[in-house]
């Protein structure tokens, strides 16, 4: 850790009790008994823990272990990737969410093509879509740097272990999460344990002991230093954030199908604009050929904080008439579009495959 800003926290948090040696210890044991095997704890190379960490910001461990296992074999290295035009790389993403990480990606390969790994927290700080959390995992596992980590699961933890409360204002609430975590990984290192083991079970017991709700304290390995635990009161902690509004947005879009080639006709979302670089079909109201086919399709999905009702108008048309040369898109297999799509141009190609 022995960055100055902790060091400074230290100061202004004299109540908070660091997690005492003897329970890293015991923590480090207990993850190293009886880890989940992950494909990127097999082989912790800078480039596989950065990957697995960025597709792991927004995402649950069981949904990116297929994803995370395809992308690698695609792109095997970071000059792979680096060299990979974008298409492919959000195609190799779609599905996913949170396509900014995506784009990000890409762009934090371009970079460390030219100027290699960066081997300090700070040096990966400077990559697309890496934030202090990421960069205390990639370093801490992959170099074995003793820097700390907070995420979700880690401040679970930690704010049961020491009962702290967001209610108390968020910056004090976030310094003490850091400040532990700090204080941990740097006793931690000084004693001779993996900063990677320990930031890791951190991660590992949020994750599957010390969970939302109904934690298993029984099979907690620190629980002997658990305040909340002694108070009976960890099911209530962490305080919840305060939830953005959820926005309801409905939308009409219109599907060109060539049913005799099992093509649908997809246009890319633009710079700036929202899924930005994914295909998806052409919003409504554009002058469009084709004979239009029964009822329109209704699909629903969420996307962070929006809930989006879409209704589908299906028109069936020939993909090589010249009445649709001039569009601007791409005919796209049904089967396999080779380009990547949102949740909801995926759900819509589904409805249309059953109906057709
Ligand atoms: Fe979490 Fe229970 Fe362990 Fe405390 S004792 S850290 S609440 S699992």
């Amino acid at each position: 850790m022995g960055s100055t800003n902790q060091k400074a926290s230290a100061e202004s948090l004299p109540s908070l009790t660091p997690i005492p040696l003897d329970a890293l210890s015991k923590l480090v044991a207990w993850f190293r008994r009886g880890n989940r095997v992950l494909p990127w704890r097999e082989e912790p190379t800078l480039y596989r823990v950065w990957i697995s960490e960025i597709m792991l910001q927004q995402t649950q461990v069981v949904t990116v272990v297929p994803y995370f296992e395809r992308f690698i074999a695609e792109f095997p290295s970071v000059e792979h990737l680096a060299r990979a035009d974008s298409e492919s790389v959000m195609k190799a993403w779609a599905g996913l969410g949170y396509y900014s990480r995506a784009r990000n990606i890409h762009q934090g390969a371009k970079t460390i093509a030219q100027k290699g790994f960066p081997k300090t927290k700070e040096g990966w700080l400077e990559i697309s879509g890496v934030g202090p959390y990421t960069a205390g995992a990639i370093t801490s596992i992959a170099l074995g740097l003793p820097e700390p980590i907070v995420d979700g699961n880690v401040e679970r933890v930690f704010a049961r272990l020491r009962i702290l409360r967001r209610s108390l204002g968020d910056a004090p609430y976030k310094t003490s999460l850091w400040w532990l975590s700090g204080e941990a990984v740097a006793t931690a290192h000084a004693a001779g344990l993996s900063p990677s083991d320990l930031n890791q079970a951190w991660m590992e017991l949020g994750a599957t002991v010390c969970v939302p709700r109904k934690p298993q304290c029984g099979l907690c390995p620190i629980s002997i230093d658990c305040e909340a635990l002694k108070a009976g009161i960890a099911e209530l902690l962490p305080e919840k954030k305060k939830r953005p509004e959820v926005k309801i947005l409905e939308e009409s879009r219109v599907a060109l199908v060539d049913v005799i080639r099992e093509k649908v006709y997809l246009e890319q979302a633009r710079t700036g604009e929202w899924r930005e670089g994914l295909w998806d079909f052409p919003k409504a109201g554009g002058e469009f050929v084709g004979v239009k086919r029964g009822d329109e399709i209704i699909t629903k999905h969420v996307v962070t904080n929006h809930r989006i009702t879409r209704a589908l108008e299906v028109r069936v048309v020939d993909s090589e008439s010249r009445a649709v040369r001039d569009y601007p898109g791409r005919w796209i297999s049904m089967n396999d579009p080779e380009v990547g799509i949102g949740s909801a141009p995926k759900k819509g190609i589904a409805a249309i495959r059953a109906g057709s």
